[in-house]
């Protein structure tokens, strides 16, 4: 692991693709201390997997091109809210390979006379590049996005490139003329090779477009994939649901790993015809895939009186729905393994399940899937109590002690998080106040109410909404 502080990134700022510039076992502890807050009442947390090597990790990499003023082309990222391309070479965190055939492209652009796009004025030709390597096969592929379908050149641009660089397998032309803050468009055209590529996750092939959702870390995922496995811990003749499950990567390493049958529920039409050319590639017969919203999928199963024995969910950022965890209840499968990028809606969710149901949370692993961003990538296991089990008693003391919720977040915390959530300043007096309404215990001097002490001033209604939203952040009510 690294230790020491990474040379900060130039454009660290202006570009907002990092959030985080610390050293990266000090990333690790901010993130493990964050998941600890909001989910140790379910649980213990289990020490955060860091990568041996958090760099150059992104096997998906995309520039936006631009010329400037003075006639030179630049590639790279948006500013945020501007049309201003800020050029960028190399990454930290992006696929080396991929930079490097992004900064080729773009210096073989003028001898080939080939324009950028203008945004402004919706003129020009290359807009953006999108390049996406196959960690484990080395494949790569190349889509040129352009403003319009005329590629002047066409052949010889490509062969110039391909020439280049080797490595490349396909090159596609992707054509997005709208105004759009979309990267790609409807058409496209494959210049060379089959447009797509492979990549081999836990043992299993999985097809790339231009298109498909795939996780950007692929070293990662298969550690929060095997983790998923290690806890659904499959005997071989299990019923399986892959809820939200994209191009059917988890469900497809459950069936490889020995499920007895596997279905998959995704909201994402080209996903799902991803992900039964993925079943098919890897020769599994007893998996299907179905397109629909998961909350609606769970509960006509779970209203048919249908089972399953383990479900592995990994809903979006904003969590599953209602819908869903009622159904998952109902249906009572007796494993639950629960993937989610967000370990607030995942608290949430976590919330609803146990208070709810006998389901209790037996594992939190957090996976760091993204280093150097603030994201944060957890899997947990839930199981249900068995009526004739044992009862295992785990209790934590601190849990059973009002006032331990006074130390899951520090004043200096919720004041930091209402400025950078709400832009405005928050008293230790109001923060207090607001505790005390919660229920949470308080210390005596800020214990008087208005009608005790008229002279000590009350928190206005703004302030209070934000302070609420800050104590339920850390997990406090
Ligand atoms: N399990 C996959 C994808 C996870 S990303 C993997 O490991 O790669 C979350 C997925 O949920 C996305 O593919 C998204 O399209 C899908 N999704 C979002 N809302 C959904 C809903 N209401 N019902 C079903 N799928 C949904």
């Amino acid at each position: 692991m690294q230790n020491s502080k990474p040379a900060r990134c130039p454009v660290y700022k202006k570009c907002g693709g990092c959030q985080l510039d610390t050293a990266y076992p000090d990333q690790l502890g901010y993130k493990q201390n964050k998941v600890e807050r909001l989910l140790r009442r379910f649980g213990k947390v289990a020490p955060i997997i860091g990568m041996d090597n958090p760099c150059h990790y992104r096997n998906k990499v995309q520039a936006a091109f631009y010329t400037n003023r003075s006639g030179r082309i630049i590639s790279g990222v948006y500013q945020s809210g501007t049309h201003h391309v800020v050029g960028i070479d190399s990454c930290m965190i992006e696929d080396e390979t991929a930079d490097k055939i992004i900064v080729g492209v773009r210096r073989l652009l003028p001898s080939f006379r080939l324009t950028t796009y203008n945004e402004d004025t919706g003129k020009g030709f290359l807009r953006h590049v999108l390049v996406k390597r196959g960690f484990a096969t080395n494949e790569v592929m190349l889509v040129l996005v352009t403003g319009t379908p005329v590629f002047p050149s066409r052949n010889n641009f490509v062969k110039a490139v391909v020439k280049q660089f080797p490595m490349i397998t396909t090159v596609v032309q992707n054509v997005n003329p709208y105004r759009t803050n979309l990267v790609l468009g409807d058409k496209q055209t494959v210049l060379y090779g089959k447009g797509t590529i492979e990549d081999v996750l836990c043992g299993c092939r999985f097809r790339i477009s231009p298109k498909s959702f795939y996780q950007i870390n692929p070293v990662q995922t298969e550690v929060l994939y095997n983790k998923a496995m290690e806890f659904a811990d499959l005997k071989g003749s299990e019923t399986v649901l892959d809820a939200y499950c994209g191009i059917g990567t988890i469900g497809i390493v459950a069936a490889k790993r020995g499920a007895g049958s596997v279905v998959g529920v995704e909201l994402n039409g080209e996903a799902v015809r991803d992900a039964v050319m993925n079943a098919k590639a890897n020769g599994l017969k007893n998996i299907r895939f179905y397109k629909g919203d998961a909350g609606a999928f769970m509960e006509e199963l779970a209203d048919a009186g249908e089972k399953c024995d383990v479900v592995f969910m990994d809903p979006p950022r904003a969590g599953s729905s209602e819908q869903f965890l009622r159904s998952l209840i109902k249906m009572s499968p007796d494993t639950v393994v629960y993937i989610s990028c967000n370990p607030e809606t995942l608290a949430r969710d976590l919330r609803f399940l146990t208070k709810n149901s006998a389901y209790r949370v037996k594992n939190i692993q957090p996976v760091d899937m993204f280093p150097h961003t603030e994201h944060i990538e957890s899997v947990v296991l839930l199981s249900r109590k068995m009526p004739d089990d044992k009862i295992e008693v785990d209790l934590d003391l601190d849990e059973l002690d009002l006032t331990s919720a006074e130390s899951k977040a520090t004043y200096q915390e919720i004041k930091d998080y209402v400025l950078k959530e709400y832009g405005f300043k928050v008293s230790t007096l109001y923060i207090s106040q607001v505790k005390r309404k919660c229920g949470i215990i308080e210390r005596e001097n800020y214990n008087h109410s208005r009608k005790e002490n008229p002279h000590i001033p009350q928190c206005p209604k703004d302030k209070e909404d934000a302070i609420r939203a800050a104590l339920e952040h850390f997990g406090m009510i």
